[in-house]
C-alpha cells in the first residue's frame, strides 16, 4: 500500500463498528482524533479489515484524502461498487466539484455502483440519473439494475433486505 492514513482517522467516526456496538457517524470512544487508534493492536475485525479506497486505489486523486474531502469511499461486492460514506459536517461535499464529475464518470456505462450515504440516507448514482432512496436501516442492501421503461433501457435502485437473492455479497 503506497498511501498512508497519516493525521486521517475519518473511518473511526463515519463507519459501523459491529464489535464496539459503535453506530455510524459518531467518533469510536477509542479514538485520538487526527492521531490514530487508542488501542491499535486490540482493535476489533471490522477495523482490522478495513482499508478505504483512497489508501487501497493510487488512481483515485489526492484530493479525495478523506480528511480532507470529508468522505470515505470503501470499495463494496468486490469492487464493483463504490460506497461513499460523507461526513454530516459536510453533508453537500460530494455534490461539489470535482468530486461530483468523478463520480459520474465512475458510473459511465453501468461500469461501476455509486451509492452515496449522508448519515442514513441513501442516494444511488446511476449512468443516467439519481434515485434518493431515504432512510436505510443497516440490514438494508441496495441493488441497481438496468430494465426496459417506456422510454428504452434504464436504470433502476432499490432497497431490499438483506437477505434478499438480488444482492450478491
Ligand atoms: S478513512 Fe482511509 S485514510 Fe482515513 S483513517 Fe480510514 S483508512 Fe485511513
Ligand atoms: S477501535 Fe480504533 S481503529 Fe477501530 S474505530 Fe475505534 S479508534 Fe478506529
Amino acid at each position: 500500500m503506497a498511501r498512508e492514513c497519516g493525521g486521517c482517522t475519518l473511518c473511526c467516526k463515519l463507519m459501523v463498528i459491529p464489535e464496539l456496538a459503535k453506530p455510524k457517524d459518531v467518533w469510536c470512544q477509542h479514538c485520538a482524533i487526527g492521531e490514530g487508534c487508542n488501542i491499535y493492536d486490540q482493535r476489533p475485525g471490522s477495523c482490522r479489515d478495513f482499508n478505504c479506497a483512497w489508501l487501497m486505489s493510487e488512481g483515485l486523486p489526492d484530493h479525495w484524502y478523506p480528511a480532507r474531502s470529508k468522505m470515505v469511499l470503501a470499495n463494496e461486492l468486490d469492487g464493483r461498487r463504490i460506497a461513499v460514506h460523507v461526513d454530516l459536517s459536510r453533508p453537500d461535499a460530494w455534490r461539489q466539484a470535482p468530486f461530483y464529475d468523478e463520480l459520474k464518470q465512475l458510473t459511465a456505462g453501468g461500469a461501476r455502483q455509486v451509492v452515496i450515504y449522508v448519515g442514513a440516507r441513501a442516494i444511488a448514482l446511476l449512468p443516467d440519473r439519481e434515485i434518493d432512496l431515504g432512510e436505510c436501516a443497516e440490514t438494508d442492501r441496495i441493488v441497481t439494475y438496468q430494465r426496459v421503461g417506456p422510454n428504452g433501457a434504464e436504470w433502476h435502485a432499490e432497497k431490499v433486505g438483506k437477505d434478499d437473492p438480488r444482492f450478491a455479497n
